[in-house]
């Protein structure tokens, strides 16, 4: 590797002196396609429903590991997180993941909702504490799991579910201190959880220390990360916010001037998202969790840059004699 001109050097020795990105990912040669899971919202309206199968029915062939649905904040969407879980495993061969969380109801509510969706052949938990409503600080239930560590072992106890957890790259905004939320993580991940997804990030970097920091810390199950494919930043921000979620300044520049070009936009995302997921590919990354926003065109085209394709469909049947 060259070790790089000087920048006041001449134009072409600079060029051919600097550093030199990897090469795209190769078919075959000991390239293996990495592993992908979705993430859905359940849908408020028949329209929204209507797009959120198209969605499904987009990235199945992609055949994810498995794919999750969310529950809205407060435990606002428990019914219609139900109803999407229970129809992915009615309809669909893929592997459903149900969100649940601790906010607004004592142990057996959750309890008895984890029970029927074992029942209903739901087999993977996204274990979550939840947010208070929009405006209030969290409490937990007088009755409830108060954190997700809490939820986690009550899951155990009801059914030997896969669950997933959430995890910081950036800290959670109500962490008492870094090391603190890295010891929860750990708890998570002790009480019986098998991986841990990250909420969003743009700076890679972060999230590469935060897999040494997790590693130093004795955490060994992988840390899933969470790809956001951004499309409007103004939607981005008020999410990033919430969630304490840097944007570092290329990214505004990136889509400065676009508010009203929806299709660069769309290029531009694309463009930013491939960047990210092949550093991480770079640095060995091979799981990744996409939130979809219930969109599939940008998830779709990154995994294909990620070398993951469509299963192919079925033979056509053979002719009746
Ligand atoms: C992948 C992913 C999916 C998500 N899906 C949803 C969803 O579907 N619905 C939803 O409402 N929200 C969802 N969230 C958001 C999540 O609910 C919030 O970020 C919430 O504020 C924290 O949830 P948690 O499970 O990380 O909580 P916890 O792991 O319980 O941690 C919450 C905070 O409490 C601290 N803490 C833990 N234990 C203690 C203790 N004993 N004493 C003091 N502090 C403690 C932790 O350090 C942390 O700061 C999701 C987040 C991610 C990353």
């Amino acid at each position: 590797m060259p070790t790089g001109a000087p920048t006041g050097a001449p134009t072409l020795e600079r060029w051919l002196a600097g550093p030199r990105f990897g090469p795209l990912p190769m078919r075959g040669a000991g390239h293996k396609a990495p592993a992908l899971s979705f993430e859905f919202m359940p849908p408020k309206t028949e329209a929204m429903e209507q797009q959120l199968w198209t969605c499904i029915g987009r990235l199945a062939p992609l055949q994810p590991r498995f794919v999750s649905v969310t529950y809205g904040a407060g435990g606002s969407t428990q019914a219609r997180t139900h109803a999407t879980v229970t129809r992915l495993v009615r309809e669909t061969s893929l592997v459903p993941a149900a969100h649940l969380t601790c906010v607004g109801a004592g142990r057996e509510e959750v309890d008895a909702v984890a029970r029927s969706y074992w029942e209903a052949g739901v087999r993977h938990i996204v274990a979550l504490r939840g947010d208070a409503p929009a405006g209030e600080s969290y409490a937990p239930h007088p009755s409830g799991y108060a954190f997700a560590v809490d939820l986690v072992a009550g899951l155990k106890r009801v059914a030997p579910f896969d669950i997933s957890v959430a995890a910081y790259p950036e800290a959670h905004p109500q962490a008492v201190s870094r090391v603190g939320d890295l010891d929860n993580l750990k708890r998570k991940l002790d009480a019986g959880a098998s991986r841990a997804i990250t909420n969003f990030f743009f700076d890679t970097s972060v999230y590469l220390r935060f897999l040494d920091l997790c590693l130093a810390a004795g955490i060994t199950a992988p840390i899933v990360p969470g790809i956001m494919p951004v499309t409007n930043l103004a939607g981005l921000r008020r999410m990033a916010t919430l969630s304490g979620i840097g944007i570092p300044d290329w990214l505004v520049h990136m889509f400065d001037g676009l508010d009203d070009d929806v299709e660069t936009r769309r290029m531009v995302a694309a463009v930013v998202t491939a960047e990210q997921v092949r550093l991480l590919q770079a640095n060995g990354v091979d799981e990744f969790h996409f939130y979809t926003l219930n969109r599939a065109e940008l998830t779709y085209s990154i995994a294909h840059i990620l070398g993951v394709r469509p299963v192919s469909p079925p033979p056509p049947a053979a002719p009746a004699v």
